[in-house]
């Protein structure tokens, strides 16, 4: 870990006006959920290509449910790592306006993040492809899965956004005025190659904004359109960053 870029991470934030931070899966694989590139683990059983599109679960949606099922039993049993925790931190410092994240897994609201905004959804609801009913899924234990619509009896979608689906409205632009209006933006954990969610970090270069990548990489993002990258697992690098703001805050007001 480079402390130097460390300090500068810590240093933009202290001087930014408005900070973001904008996450994929790789925030979470420390707390033992694997990221789509990762060479072992769920995605090596099931082909993303294959498994998320939603093309896939209208022709096969049992098969696909495999894949949903063992997915959700990480994900609840998950519990957030410190990169989690360092960016709720952060939000009650006040030196975090929200955090837009990729993930479909609900740590960041776990860890105490109160404004997250969920681009690919939740699978926290499901709903019924015939009648449009929503389901609460916290209610359901992995048994019940795949479910069906208590008012209608068809099959349940969880509400997690496949490829070929549209993003949720609100989350397009609620992420749009953030990504817009900040100015500075935490890339973390991202491969940033799945857009619409990738042109995140361009919206926020384009208005000015300093992008500070963390992972472990280098993604198509670094030296193009980050300012740096941190590089090295998220659950080391944040906390390192919030212990720094902490310090370097302590000592301007003494
Ligand atoms: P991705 O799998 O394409 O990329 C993950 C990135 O994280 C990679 O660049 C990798 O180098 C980096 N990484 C891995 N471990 C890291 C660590 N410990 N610290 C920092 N960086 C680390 O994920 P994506 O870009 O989010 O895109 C894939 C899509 O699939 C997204 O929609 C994603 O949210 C979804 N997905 C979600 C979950 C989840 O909810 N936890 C899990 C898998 C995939
Ligand atoms: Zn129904």
């Amino acid at each position: 870990m480079d402390h130097q870029l460390i300090e500068r991470a810590a240093k933009d934030i202290l001087q930014s006006k408005k900070t973001i931070a904008f996450t994929g899966a790789g925030i979470s694989v420390e707390s033992g959920i694997p990221d789509f590139r990762s060479a072992q683990g769920l995605w090596q059983k099931y082909d993303p290509e294959e498994y998320a599109h939603i093309h896939a679960f209208y022709a096969n949606p049992d098969k696909v449910w495999l894949m949903l099922k063992d997915m959700f039993s990480l994900i609840i049993s998950a519990r957030p790592n410190p990169a989690h925790i360092g960016l709720a931190e952060l939000e009650r410092m006040g030196l975090l306006s929200s955090v837009i994240t990729q993930n479909v897994d609900g740590l960041h609201q776990a860890a105490g993040s109160s404004k997250v905004i969920e681009f690919h959804g939740s699978h926290r609801t499901l709903t019924c492809l015939k009648c449009s009913n929503r389901v609460d899924g916290t209610t359901l234990t992995l048994d019940d899965l795949p479910a069906r619509c208590p008012r209608c009896s068809s099959l349940l979608k969880p509400d997690v956004v496949f490829f070929g689906e549209p993003i949720p409205w609100d989350a397009q632009i609620a992420s749009f005025e953030e990504s817009q209006s900040c100015t500075a933006v935490l890339v973390i954990g991202t491969s940033a190659v799945v857009y619409p969610a990738a042109s995140i970090p361009f919206t926020a270069k384009e208005r000015g904004a300093t992008v500070i990548e963390i992972n472990t990489e280098p993604t198509p993002l670094t030296g193009q359109i980050s300012d740096y990258l941190i590089c090295g697992p998220a659950g080391k690098i944040i906390p390192a960053i919030v212990d720094e703001v902490k310090k370097m805050r302590g000592s301007e007001k003494s």
